[in-house]
């Protein structure tokens, strides 16, 4: 199964030496695929380019933030006119003014952000200033979502741990993940028995409004208007972790698509246009608990730093000023849809393909997929012969079948066209 090229290989073999697995982070290994990860040196628009120079189509766009495709001008200018003013301070800077400004003028229901370098902290920190504001400890979190890699959240976490088939996470303390409660995705019965289960309680109920760690998941109707009910009626702060579907859905998020209103909202991946960001905002009167203003304690050396600012606020506004960007990726992403559905019926293996807005995934189920349990029950095999065969046409995919992929403004019609026909010729050989 090793379809790489010779400087893939090597690089990896060498990787294995000083990084643990020859990654830094493990999705990037094709564990679950199989094979050698392709280790890439530069990617312009559409394209990704590996170490011996090949063309890959890119359907991952670093996890999200390359909604305009790699290398997006305005972006790189922005980076690199601010880097020679230094490349941080450790004091305010009113370029941090200016992008709180703007997460609030486009995120609705955020009156308040604080940024961060991670989306991990942006939900390690969401969670622990709803714990604080509310006084409780328990939190609800769905199966089959990620978010971030704090303690609390490891337990039935999605992707990257159902890739690797982790269950329970050496090094998370069984007092870390007391708190935890877990339902199964668009159960609402299920929440509503932890909740009476667990009166007063329960903090916090966080969620990927549209879940992307197990493929693209998509909310069936009723079930987030009743999560919404449930805070509403038991004092439970609702968290859209929107790392994957903010800035990316809309301009206002997965809020602003579903017409839900989160009381906190987590942020990561577009919203540092490729540097290392994230943000978690809200309520006012929630986010006034947060040091220094209440006794929230919350805190990061190279929060706000102004290179991951300017490329961030970049791309953001770009995102406020051209509305029909979102349109753009609707369209583009239907095209993809309707072309992967006609092209791999020709298999006449049974498969199910998600989507919502520019979020799509494929999995070669023979039932609808709702939750983390059908995607587990999937032929995940098959998927991963079909990322194979797509790699080797140069078609970069996500390389697991718990990964939605997410297409970007720069892919052209000749990119989806190419790319349906490498899915046909797979499906007619197979
Ligand atoms: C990627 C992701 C995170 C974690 O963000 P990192 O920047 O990788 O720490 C959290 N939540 C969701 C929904 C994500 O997709």
């Amino acid at each position: 199964m090793d379809n790489t090229t010779n400087k893939s290989s090597a690089l990896f073999a060498r990787a294995q030496q000083s990084i643990p697995g020859g990654v830094n982070s493990p999705v990037r290994a094709f564990r679950s695929v199989g094979g050698t990860p392709v280790f890439m040196q530069r990617a312009s628009g559409a394209y990704m380019y590996d170490a011996d120079n090949k063309r890959y189509i890119d359907y991952i766009n670093s996890w999200g933030p390359m909604l305009l495709g790699h290398a997006y001008g305005p972006v790189v200018a922005a980076i690199q006119e601010r880097a020679a003013y230094s490349t941080s301070y450790g004091a305010p800077t009113e370029l941090e003014i200016e992008m709180a400004e703007l997460i609030v003028s486009m995120a609705p229901n955020v009156d308040m952000v604080r940024m961060v370098s991670s989306g991990t902290e942006a939900c390690m920190s969401a969670l622990r200033l709803a714990r604080g504001f509310t006084g409780r400890n328990k939190f609800i979190k769905f199966e089959g979502c990620y978010h971030g890699h704090a303690d609390a959240f490891l337990v039935k976490a999605g992707s990257g741990l159902a890739t690797f088939n982790i269950q329970t996470v050496p090094g998370v303390t069984a007092g870390a993940s007391m708190d935890t409660l877990t339902a199964p995705y668009n159960d609402l019965e299920a929440v509503e028995q932890l909740v009476n289960d667990n009166q007063g309680a329960i903090a916090a109920i966080i969620i990927e409004p549209v879940a992307g760690n197990m493929g693209c998941i998509v909310p069936v109707p009723g079930f987030m208007e009743g999560l919404r009910s449930i805070c509403d009626r038991e004092g439970i702060l609702l968290i859209f972790d929107e790392v994957m579907t903010g800035f990316r859905l809309a301009a206002g998020g997965a809020q602003e698509r579903l017409g839900i209103r989160a009381d906190l909202v987590t942020y990561g991946k577009v919203i540092g246009g490729g540097m290392p960001v994230g943000a978690f905002g809200g309520r006012r009167d929630i986010m006034q608990h947060i040091a220094p203003l209440g006794n929230v304690y919350q805190a990061g050396t190279l929060s706000g730093n102004p290179i991951a600012m300017i490329a961030g606020y970049t791309m953001l506004k770009t995102l406020q000023d051209n509305p029909g960007i979102y349109t753009q990726l609707d369209q583009t992403t239907e095209k993809l849809h309707a072309g992967l559905a006609d092209a791999l019926a020709i298999a006449g293996r049974p498969f199910v393909i998600n989507r919502f807005g520019s979020m799509i995934s494929v999995h070669f189920s023979d039932k609808p997929v709702t939750n983390f349990t059908d995607a587990a029950t999937a032929d995940n095999a098959l998927f991963n012969r079909f990322f194979h065969a797509m790699l080797d046409k140069g078609i970069y995919l996500p390389p697991s079948a718990y990964e939605t992929w997410f297409v970007s403004t720069a892919l052209s019609d000749e990119d989806i066209s190419e790319t349906i026909a490498a899915a046909r010729e797979w499906a007619g050989a197979l």
